[in-house]
């Protein structure tokens, strides 16, 4: 053997690394494992591209076979790859220092890496030394004869020299001796988890040596039988083999099992039973990547089994995407839906749960940029090519390759979305679970918004209210636009705290009657989006609760206030700055008055569910100036107002008497409510409510009630209003 030193900057890492306190030591695995995939995909390559001229490497199965020992301290992981020559083993694993291995003892010392990072920098295979104190690599290369081997304790050199004992016919065999408080990394369990986490889907199999018990019977040859315990374990198989062969031929063939079975069982003899152990290779990773096979070739179980190891849903997903990217980027994905999202969805940040592959080898699934905060629901895998094996955070997030990847994956999920919506159930049950994703993506994503629109789904006033799933009913805008009356520019909404006040808003009596749909929305998120959406398919949105609203054929408000002067005099005077102005409204039919809002600030539902959230809050969260200013819109049409009006002419000739105040200030405060809003005083109000009914009870005259039933065009209140109805102050 021949000694070497280290490189100067090699040990400096080494030191690094051995006295790195560090916990996460896991990641030696995953370096030592995609170093193998990186040799396996060298054969694989040259076997491509050369065809038969390289013979020499068509020996055996390309793959990596894993076995430790935790009572030797002892992990061995070997590779059936190109394998490296005596001068790769000196140059690559000691001499020549990488580029990365000062940027990665400087990110470290500086305090802004981790050891775990240090694959990144491509000095990946010294990561052994995080659990090994001695490292001995047996590599035979594809055209060499004999194989070498390197070892070191990491102690300032390496040794290197030709190993004749080596039964490699092609490949790398890493032994790690293990430091003693690192035995479990010789550990079956320890090794799967890692292999799970890190390489489940690595193209190539990793087998992994585990220990197996089955009973035998216990024989006289015994002593024999324990010289030939190997063969004997491969015979035992084989046989084991052929029976389940045998069994799964026929129905034929399963008689003459059994039959075979019921003349043992004649010749039966009780027999000693003993326990044997015995070691056998078994495939960890048999999950293929089917992101890499083509999409069609690839069954509905197949997408379903691997949507359920990623996401521990039990359930196959809602929707699949499967496709490759071949443009200015290149990669492959498989994206899911799950049927059944997380309750967690929303109570915080959650991590997004997108795999990030590079080459086959797992990366990261950490990478919060592939996709936008609203797709956080969707599980899946990107593979890519064109991105370093070995890149950071830090890079990912300045990568321009992901920046196209991430576009990719929006219109990706996008042409799921839709096409789970041509199956209307499903789309019921996608709604429901995930309509506040797309309400967020319409709100935060104004490059798609148009197209995350066309996925939103509303109820109407024309749509009816299944018993069995309310949801069902439900239509999209383009519904609803193909629905739309000769003549009607905008898309009339309103908003409420449920579908049914909001059926019943006052705002929308004239609309109704006359006929135009409206869209009922009734979901908190409804107000924020209707912030950024202004129109769709070039109808604007015009919302019900506010001033200014057009309907086709009716008068303008200026037009119907120039006969009611008198009456919106008196009433701005008795409300004063408790509204910004008043008018008579086009809107109504039956109510006699409504309160809505201006164009800017918030409406009564939004008032509504801003003041939910402040409860949490000060009281002075309730910032005034986006409480929108209160239009107060008057209805020449109902019975009270004509009556109010014919009593101001009587009454108010030089003041305005106290009872139509009085009158003014009820109607008001019940307008308020039907509109939305909520009142200050509701316990005083109620009062006043009860005094009337009292009143109305007590059989006078004058009583709103009765005169209403007799005279419908004329409306008298109760001649003691005073008693009954508080001033508005
Ligand atoms: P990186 O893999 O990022 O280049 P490493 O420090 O992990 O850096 O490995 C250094 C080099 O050693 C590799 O580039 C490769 O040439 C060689 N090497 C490591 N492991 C193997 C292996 N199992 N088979 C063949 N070559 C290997």
């Amino acid at each position: 053997m021949e000694t070497f030193a280290f490189q100067a900057e090699i040990n400096q890492l080494l030191s690094l690394i051995i006295n790195a306190f560090y916990s996460n030591k896991d990641v030696f695995l995953r370096e030592l494992i995609s170093n193998a995939v990186d040799a396996l995909d060298k054969v694989r390559y040259e076997t491509l591209s050369k065809g038969s001229a390289a013979s020499e490497l068509e020996t055996g199965e390309l793959a990596m076979r894993i076995s430790g020992d935790k009572d030797a301290l002892k992990l061995i992981i070997e590779d059936t790859g190109i394998g490296m020559t005596r001068d790769e083993l000196v140059k690559n694993l000691g001499t020549i220092a990488h580029s990365g291995t000062r940027n990665f003892i400087e990110a470290v010392k500086a305090g802004n890496a981790d050891v775990s990072l240090i694959g990144q920098f491509g000095v990946g295979f010294y990561s052994a030394f995080l659990v090994a104190d001695r490292v001995e690599v047996v590599s035979k290369h594809a055209v060499c004869q004999d194989a070498y081997k390197w070892e070191s304790n990491a102690g300032g050199s390496f040794q290197v020299g030709e190993d004749s004992d080596s039964d490699i016919a092609r490949g790398t065999r890493i032994i790690l001796h293990l430091k003693e408080d690192m035995g479990e990394y010789a550990e079956e369990q320890k090794i799967r988890e890692i292999i799970k986490k890190h390489s489940e889907f690595s193209t190539f199999p990793i087998y992994l040596n585990v220990k197996r018990t089955r009973e035998e019977e216990d024989t006289d040859e015994e002593d024999n039988k324990d010289t030939n315990d190997n063969e004997d374990t491969k015979d035992n198989e084989d046989t084991k083999d052929t029976k389940e062969d045998k069994e799964a031929d026929g129905d034929g063939n399963i008689e003459e099992i059994q039959e075979e079975d019921n003349n043992n069982k004649e010749n039966e003899k009780p027999k000693k039973m003993r326990t044997v152990e015995y070691f056998e290779y078994e495939h960890l990773n048999k999950i293929r990547p089917l992101w890499m096979r083509k999409p069609d070739e690839v069954s509905a179980e197949d997408h379903a089994a691997l949507f359920k190891s990623l996401s521990s849903d039990w359930e196959a997903p809602l929707g699949v995407k499967h496709f490759e990217v071949d443009g200015s980027v290149q990669f492959r994905a498989v994206l899911y839906v799950p049927k059944n999202s997380p309750v967690e969805m929303f109570q915080q940040k959650k991590k997004k749960n997108i795999k990030l592959y590079v080459k086959k080898v797992f990366v990261t699934d950490d990478a919060d940029q592939l996709v936008p905060d609203y797709l956080n629901f969707i599980h899946g895998i990107v593979d890519s090519d064109d991105l370093p094996l070995n890149v950071s955070r830090e890079m990912l997030q300045q990568n321009k390759i992901m920046g196209n990847i991430r576009k990719n994956l929006i219109k990706k999920c996008i042409e799921m979305f839709r096409d789970i919506s041509e199956d209307k159930d499903k789309y019921v049950h996608f709604y429901k679970k995930y309509s506040k994703n797309i309400k967020l993506a319409v709100h935060d994503d104004s490059a798609n918004r148009d197209k995350f629109t066309d996925l939103l789904r509303f109820h109407t006033t024309k749509t009816v209210l299944e018993e069995d799933d309310s949801m069902k009913s439900m239509c999209s805008l383009s519904d609803y636009v193909s629905r739309m009356k000769d003549g009607q520019e905008s898309i009339y909404f309103v908003t409420a705290d449920s579908v049914d006040s909001a059926r019943n808003s006052p705002c929308i009596e004239k609309l109704t009657k006359l006929g135009y749909e409206v869209i009922l929305m009734a979901d908190p998120m409804d107000e924020y989006l209707m912030q950024v959406l202004s129109e769709y398919h070039e109808k604007r949105f015009a919302c019900c609760s506010r001033a200014g609203l057009t309907i086709p054929g009716e008068k303008t408000l200026e037009e119907l206030d120039k006969d009611h002067e008198k009456i919106i005099k008196v009433v701005k005077e008795i409300l004063g700055d408790k509204v910004h102005r008043v008018h008579m409204s086009n809107r109504l039919v039956q109510s006699p008055c409504v309160m809505v809002t201006d164009s800017y600030g918030w409406t009564a539902n939004m008032e509504r569910i801003v003041k939910a959230q402040a409860l949490r809050d000060s009281d002075d969260f309730m910032s005034q100036y986006m409480v929108g200013k209160r239009i107060f819109e008057i209805n020449a049409d109902s019975d009270i107002v004509k009556s109010i009006e014919s009593r101001i002419d009587s009454e108010c000739k030089d003041v305005i008497s106290q009872p139509i105040r009085n009158l003014i200030g009820m109607i008001y405060k019940t307008a308020l409510i039907s509109s939305g809003f909520s009142l200050d005083d509701q316990i005083g109000y109620a009062h006043k409510v009860f005094s009337m009914i009292r009143a109305g009870m007590s059989g006078n005259e004058d009583i709103e009630g009765n005169e209403m039933q007799s005279k419908p065009e004329h409306v008298d209140m109760p001649a003691d209003e005073e008693s009954m109805m508080e001033q508005v102050d």
